[in-house]
């Protein structure tokens, strides 16, 4: 399978094949589940099968977790805090984070690879974003280990204790980074449940772990579907509950900790509004509404998926938007020109499907460049709906796919009113040449994140985190650090 243009055959310039070679990567035929230091058989003797979504095909069987399992990774994780991990000193936790983050940079390659065969986003995503963000955030984070108790959080700074963490599919390495070290850099213990579409690069993640030497116990890895995430969020063992996921399964897991005294963060939906204004720069306006909505299949929880364009250049935008989407080019996920790949699972893909033709009933008008989708597979052409109201479900709902709906605004007043009228809160963009009119949108926004004249922008350093039905907590920086001290 290449990776096709997807302008009108014919019209465009095509690129030969330039597939990344798939043997750089080993995948067993089945993988048990990480506890306590080593891989283990699930007492359920159960084993489900992650697919290729860009092809279907069956990539490995993964252990299934049921209650006895997280039961043991829980024991594991709190023998670890009470005997290694939890009495350790800063500066020797911070040279097992450190080692975690160089093996990943040695094996970039290897992870990118396997990440885009069991995800289906694009070779050129994962290796430049999601691997080396992943390693950033080991590194970022061993350099606070040793240095906790002189920022701000008190002269001697404590863990929580065993942290339950369950991440989400659309960065499945990225998303066990963001979870796994801050909680490690200060001194807590982890237990973490992938997604059940993506669990192949947290498992290659554990033979990192086993690679650096981390005592026995410290990450335990429980595969399996959301019945294990419930068996985990709901064990008493557990004293912190960080999550990553939809609204509904957020809003399930804090009524399920309720009254228990358990630590909650939540990073939830979003439908963010990218605010285009008359005098923003136009190329880049284009790249950054490109980049905020068809950048990983638009399975991205900040995603501009709302172009909020000023009246006045909204047609010349749109048309020079369209422009832009008709060069780029969808297929095979292992293609280094592939600019969207494939869809993570049928679930997801009848997901969009149904907003999409929502969209259609409710009167938007829709338009895709022309494009040739493979045979086998999950796939969605990238799409934009104009003529987009406020109360259409395209406005209001998260449709974690490569959809833009677009709106238009007059007034700077009016851009803030529309970009807030959602139950999420998460991020926006603002393009504009006016560096006061940037601050000005940037004081009403009620969004975690507000990017300026760029979209899209992840640093370790920077907290991420939402407001109203996006969740709570930080992710990231010295805030993030805090969502795991105690006190
Ligand atoms: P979920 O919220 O269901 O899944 C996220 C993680 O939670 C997965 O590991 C999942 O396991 C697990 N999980 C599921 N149910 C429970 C539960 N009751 N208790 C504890 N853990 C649970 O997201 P989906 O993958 O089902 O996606 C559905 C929609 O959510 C998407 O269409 C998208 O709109 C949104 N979404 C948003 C994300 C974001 O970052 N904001 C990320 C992912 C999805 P399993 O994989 O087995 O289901």
């Amino acid at each position: 399978m290449g990776s096709v243009s997807t302008t009108k055959p014919g019209t465009g310039w095509e690129y030969a094949p330039a597939p990344e070679s798939r043997e750089i990567v080993t995948i067993q035929r089945e993988y048990n589940l990480f506890v306590d230091g080593e891989f283990v058989p699930p007492a359920t003797g159960e084993f489900f099968t992650t697919l290729n979504p860009a092809s279907e095909e069956p990539l490995a069987s993964v252990a299934e977790a049921g209650q006895a399992d997280v039961d043991r990774a829980v024991a594991a994780a709190r023998q670890a805090y009470d005997q290694s991990w939890g009495k350790m000193p800063g500066r020797e936790r911070a040279k097992y984070l450190y080692r975690i983050a160089r093996v990943i940079q040695e094996r970039a390659r290897e992870f990118a690879v396997l990440e885009s065969l069991d995800n289906g986003k694009p070779i050129k995503e994962t290796r430049d974003v999601d691997i080396p963000l992943a390693a950033a955030h080991f590194f970022y984070h061993a350099g606070w280990a040793d240095k906790l108790g002189y920022a701000g959080f008190g002269p001697d700074p404590r863990p929580i204790g065993v942290a339950g963490q369950v991440i989400p599919w659309n960065f499945p390495l990225l998303m066990a980074a963001w979870k796994l070290a801050p909680a490690l850099a200060t001194g807590n213990t982890c237990v973490l449940k992938p997604a059940e579409t993506t669990p192949l690069s947290a498992l290659l993640l554990a033979e990192v772990i086993q690679e650096a030497d981390l005592p026995p116990g410290t990450v335990n890895i429980v595969t399996g579907d959301g019945r294990a995430g419930r068996d985990l969020v709901a064990h008493p063992g557990v004293d912190k509950i960080a999550f990553t996921g939809s609204t509904e399964v957020g809003k399930e897991i804090q009524r399920a900790i309720a009254g228990t005294g358990k630590r909650l963060t939540l990073e939830l939906g979003g439908k963010a509004a990218n605010i285009v204004f008359d005098d923003a720069p136009v190329d880049q306006a284009v790249e950054g509404i490109v980049n905020g909505i068809f950048f990983n299949q638009g399975h991205v929880c900040c995603a501009g998926s709302r172009l909020l364009a000023q009246e006045s250049i909204a047609d010349s935008l749109l048309d020079r938007l369209k422009a832009r989407l008709e060069t780029l080019r969808l297929g095979d996920p292992l293609d280094k020109n592939t600019d969207i790949g494939a869809i993570n699972s049928r679930q997801q893909l009848d997901k969009i499907e149904g907003l999409v033709a929502a969209g259609e009933a409710e009167g938007a008008q829709r338009w895709s460049p022309p494009c040739r989708l493979p045979a086998k597979g999950y796939w969605f052409p990238p799409t934009v709906f104009s003529g987009v109201s406020q109360s259409h479900r395209i406005a209001r709902e998260e449709i974690f796919g490569p959809v833009l709906s677009v709106l238009t605004f007059r007034t700077p007043e009016e851009a803030v009113a529309k970009a807030n009228n959602t139950p999420y809160g998460l991020s926006a963009g603002v393009w504009t040449e006016k560096g006061s009119r940037i601050l000005w949108m940037a004081q009403r926004l009620r969004a975690g994140v507000v990017w300026a004249n760029t979209y899209n922008r992840f640093d370790p350093a920077s907290p991420f985190g939402g407001y109203q039905e996006s969740g709570f907590g930080r992710e990231g920086g010295r805030a993030g650090l805090a969502a795991y001290l105690d006190g």
